[in-house]
């Protein structure tokens, strides 16, 4: 059994359709997948319609933008009711945050001497309910300035360079409540990648165990040997369900490939018997 639980389509910062996911999904031989685009359920229909066909077994997900501590960290929710009015207004809010802050990344690239516009940027996101920096990191490809989307934020659009803008995320904590009353299930992604890694410690994963997390992504390429080693460790203490992941954007993201990270069918097994 082959089951990947991280991936996007162009409903937010990947490059395929959600039909087109599940083609290349079967074509890496993947059993199960999960569709865990940032901030949206858009593209569940599509890829559930696609995934009957393929006789592929689909998870509903979501990879949600929110912060602890003011840091950002992305939590993983599966099998959730999107349409659930507090999640929504929240799903809503944060989707607002990303569009109103692309002018701000506008102008800091002008500023820089980039001559883009917001037109640069919708040529390049037409699908996307939930756009992103990737998108800006596109349209810059599509200019000239760079080559791919690695060098976009190495130069634009990592913290601290002239494109950066953040946007609204919802508090961990409460995010976690509302997934769990809309009917899902949170797991928290790439803990010790980029970022979070500084905030989720040892403990703050208990308190977060004891407020209805879930599981912890262990298997991400953010992760090396010892932080995997160790995360396994601390989610086993607290009962914490061990998920892996690609994080597979398309060609949006190079080294992230289908089911390059993969989660353990007693691991998963687990999670879908936490579903409230
Ligand atoms: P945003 O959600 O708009 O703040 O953009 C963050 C997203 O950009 C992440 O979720 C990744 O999918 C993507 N990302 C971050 N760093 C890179 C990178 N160096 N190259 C390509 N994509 C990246
Ligand atoms: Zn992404
Ligand atoms: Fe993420
Ligand atoms: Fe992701």
């Amino acid at each position: 059994m082959l089951i990947d639980l991280h991936t996007h389509s162009n409903c937010s910062d990947g490059t395929d359709s959600p039909a087109e996911l599940i083609r290349h999904a079967r074509d890496a031989s993947l059993d199960v997948l999960a569709l865990t685009d940032h901030d949206t359920s858009d593209g569940w229909d599509e890829a559930r319609r696609a995934a009957a066909a393929q006789e592929l077994q689909l998870v509903p997900g979501m990879e949600i933008s929110c912060l602890h501590a003011r840091a950002g960290v992305h939590l993983l929710a599966y099998y959730l009711d999107p349409d659930y009015p507090p999640l929504a207004a929240e799903l809503d809010k944060i989707r607002a945050g990303r569009i109103n802050r692309l002018p701000a990344m506008l102008a800091g690239l002008r500023e820089a001497g980039i001559a883009i516009t917001q037109a640069d940027v919708d040529g390049v996101s037409t699908e996307a309910s939930s756009p992103g920096r990737p998108h800006v990191a596109d349209a810059l490809v599509k200019l000239g300035v760079v080559r791919n989307r690695e060098e976009a934020f190495d130069r634009y659009l990592g913290w601290g360079r002239p494109g950066y803008v953040s946007h609204y995320a919802t508090e961990l904590a409460e995010m976690l409540t509302l997934v769990r009353q809309a009917g899902g299930v949170s797991v928290v992604a790439h803990p010790w990648g980029r970022g979070s890694r500084r905030v989720l410690t040892a403990g703050v994963l208990a308190d977060l165990a004891a407020i209805g997390l879930t599981g912890i992504e262990v298997d991400h390429l953010d992760h090396d040997a010892a932080a995997r080693a160790q995360l396994t460790e601390i989610g086993s203490e607290l009962g914490l369900v061990a998920t892996g992941g690609s994080d597979y954007h398309g060609t949006g993201k190079l080294d992230h490939p289908l089911g390059g990270e993969t989660t353990d069918l007693e691991q998963f097994e687990r999670l879908q018997a936490a579903v409230p």
